[in-house]
């Protein structure tokens, strides 16, 4: 063989290898995109029932009325006071359309309708545009996570699905079974923890939360886990207790990680509407709450509550449950939730 042959041999082989890099390169990206899309396609479908339990009926009554007066306005109020935006917000929202009507002259039952959903987008817009920030996993080793709620909301449900999405990402995950009230609670979580490849802490039933806690934490400073996630009961004999419970499990991360919880999250289900809110408050009390997690928003028709909840509590929602399975938790991104909402 001479030397033009070796090189010519050469130069093929580059060229093929380019190729080959490239096609898959270009699939992957290609996956990447129809996923993506995909997704949001999804979430439109599971937030339809919010979508249609909403903006049909804003419509239904406009279609209705089909004059512009007080009475409109007031039936209009109402059906966002329903659909859980809270009465607050409600009367926000029109208020705002009632200055819109009289400074545009508008006599258009279209344009009311499409100035009323405008006014919801850019209120959510402003209530989230300085607060995008999601988990910031990468700024404390372990970072914590501390998870609250009443009893049935998704919290077990939402910490499962969390550390399938951290264990897919590379993290080292551990969960803490805090809810030591029920010996269920510590099954189901240990399911979880199994199906997700996550390591789990836990005690015997009746034990004291903080202190399977406190071992859990120890442990993950010691394994040099990267994230860690808390469950806990929902359920006391008395309110008080509940919340002095949960001061306890606070002070006791913080025995061992100053800085910690890094989240403490109060799960919420979106089902119970106004009820909701009653509770966020309490649990605000007992615990420094730095986020929401919505859940059940596939189930409702009330999803109004993702609305006001941010405006009446100032306590941002983070995650979003639209289902029972792993994939179904998402995070809540304000223009995606506006798209599926009102597109
Ligand atoms: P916990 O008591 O707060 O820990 O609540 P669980 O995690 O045990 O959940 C209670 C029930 O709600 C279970 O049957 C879950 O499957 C269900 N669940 C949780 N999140 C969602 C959700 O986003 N959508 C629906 N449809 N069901 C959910
Ligand atoms: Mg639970």
């Amino acid at each position: 063989m001479d030397t033009n042959t070796i090189y010519i041999i050469v130069a093929l082989a580059v060229t093929l290898l380019v190729l080959v890099s490239l096609f898959f390169i270009i699939k992957k990206n290609k996956k990447s995109k129809t996923l993506s899309t995909g997704n949001e396609v999804d979430l439109k479908l599971k937030l339809s029932k919010t979508k249609t339990g909403l903006l049909s009926k804003l419509a239904e009554a406009l279609k209705l009325r089909g004059k512009i007066d007080d009475d409109l306005m007031e039936e209009l109020e109402e059906i966002l006071i329903k659909s859980d935006i809270g009465v607050e917000t409600s009367i926000d929202i029109i208020d705002e359309l009632r200055e819109h009507v009289k400074k545009e002259n508008i006599i258009d039952i279209n344009v009311i309708q499409s100035k009323l959903e405008e006014i919801i987008k850019e209120m959510l817009l402003k209530e989230y545009s300085a607060n995008t920030d999601h988990f910031q996993i990468d700024s404390a080793k372990p970072y914590i996570i501390l998870f609250t709620g009443v009893n049935g909301v998704g919290k077990t449900t939402t910490i499962g699905k969390l550390a399938k999405r951290f264990v897919d990402q590379g993290k080292k995950v551990r969960l803490i079974a805090g809810d030591t009230f029920r010996a269920a609670a510590i099954e189901q979580l240990t399911i979880w923890a199994e199906r997700a490849g996550a390591e789990i802490t836990k005690h015997q039933h009746g034990a004291d939360p903080s202190s399977v806690i406190f071992e859990g934490v120890q442990k993950a400073v010691k394994d040099n886990d990267d994230i860690v996630l808390i469950d806990t009961a929902g359920r006391q004999h008395t309110k008080v207790n509940l919340m002095n419970e949960l001061s306890k499990i606070t002070r006791t991360i913080k025995k061992i990680v100053p800085d910690g919880p890094h989240e403490t999250l109060m799960v919420v289900d979106a089902t119970t509407g106004q009820n909701a809110i009653t509770q966020t408050k309490l649990f605000n009390e007992a615990a420094n709450l730095t986020g929401l997690v919505l859940t059940k928003l596939d189930g409702t028709a009330k999803g109004g509550i993702v609305i006001g909840i941010k405006h009446q509590l100032n306590i941002p929602v983070k995650l979003i449950g639209v289902g029972e399975k792993q994939e179904d938790l998402r995070d809540f991104e304000v223009n995606q939730f506006v798209e599926a909402i009102f597109e």
